[in-house]
């Protein structure tokens, strides 16, 4: 069993820590807002003060933040956690950064300690019943020893050297960002068509973008759109992989139209909100968060 130091209690980071915790693991947290912490102690887990002493004595950190400025916060910041690091440690970044702040961060680390990048696919429920997919993007050797600890996650991917996983992951938000996004339009043309809604979700169910409707249709059909995966992660998601693909001159001209959809729910006021409020902006209604 491995010690580990986990970074981010948030709506993924706490059933994450929790798993590793029942696996078996020696897990100690630490998290920006205190309140998310207790409920960790209360299931076993050690309680850091700072990022930096999360690294003390642990053979991983791993990290599961919004954003890559959440990210440069708590590794380079006030007591972060990166000038911590020492030789042998790894430190397994979760969060959706993006491939060139992987790659910054990792260029960036103490010697000796190295960056593993493995982002998820998967929600909230996912996280929670250990079945996310995760995408791991490190050498062979580092693979091999983060394998273990992962699996107590999900499904477990290699999907090459560092930086894959997490330049994987834009290609999987990308993708589910289009669709959610289609089923919005898909839903406003057919209404505007004076077609029945019941009737439409049963037609878009059976079209390619169908487990998006499966998944997010109790939202549509309600109005209601607790968080799991909040829009404001689906909009930055959006927002890195337009930068990612215009760093590298590629014109992806339907990811830049999907992404102006999320910063308008955003900035209506539905960042907090789960992502499929999104369908509620296009249609033009007030989508509510409970
Ligand atoms: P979340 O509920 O918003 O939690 C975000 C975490 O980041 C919290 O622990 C928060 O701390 C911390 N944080 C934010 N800004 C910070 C800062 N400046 N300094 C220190 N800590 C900071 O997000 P989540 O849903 O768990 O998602 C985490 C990551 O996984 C994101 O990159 C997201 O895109 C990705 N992801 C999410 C899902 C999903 O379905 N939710 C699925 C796959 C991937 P506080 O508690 O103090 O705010």
């Amino acid at each position: 069993m491995a010690r580990i130091g986990f970074l981010g209690l948030g709506e993924m980071g706490t059933p994450m820590a929790s798993r590793l915790l029942r696996a078996g693991h020696d897990v100690v947290v630490w998290n920006r807002s205190a309140e998310r912490i207790a409920p960790l102690a209360r299931e076993g887990a050690g309680v850091a003060s700072s990022p930096t002493q999360a690294a003390a004595g642990v053979d991983f950190v791993i990290t599961m933040l919004a954003t890559p400025e959440a990210l440069e916060q708590v590794l380079f910041g006030t007591a972060g956690l990166a000038p911590a690091l020492s030789p042998g440690q790894i430190l397994i970044d979760m969060s959706t950064v993006g491939l060139d702040e992987v790659r910054s961060v990792a260029a960036r680390l103490p010697k000796g300690s190295s960056l593993v990048d493995a982002p998820v696919r998967g929600s909230v429920p996912l996280a929670t019943s250990g079945h996310l997919e995760v995408f791991v993007g490190a050498i062979d050797e580092n693979y091999e020893r983060v394998r273990p600890i992962l699996e107590a996650l999900g499904t477990v991917r290699h999907t090459g050297g560092p930086g894959s996983g997490a330049a994987m992951k834009l290609v999987a938000n990308l993708a589910l960002g289009a669709a959610i996004v289609t089923l919005g339009e898909a839903l406003s043309l057919g209404e505007s068509l004076e077609l029945n809604r019941d009737t439409l979700l049963d037609v878009i169910s059976d079209s390619p973008i169908g487990p998006i409707v499966k998944a997010k249709r109790v939202n549509v059909e309600s109005g209601q759109f607790a968080p799991s995966f909040k829009l404001r992660h689906a909009a930055k998601d959006l927002r890195l992989v337009t930068e990612a693909a215009a760093a590298r001159g590629r014109e992806l001209k339907q990811a830049r139209a999907n992404r102006d959809w999320f910063d308008e729910a955003a900035e209506r006021g539905a960042a907090d909100f789960d992502f499929s409020a999104v369908v509620a902006t296009i249609g033009g209604e007030e989508p509510s968060r409970a």
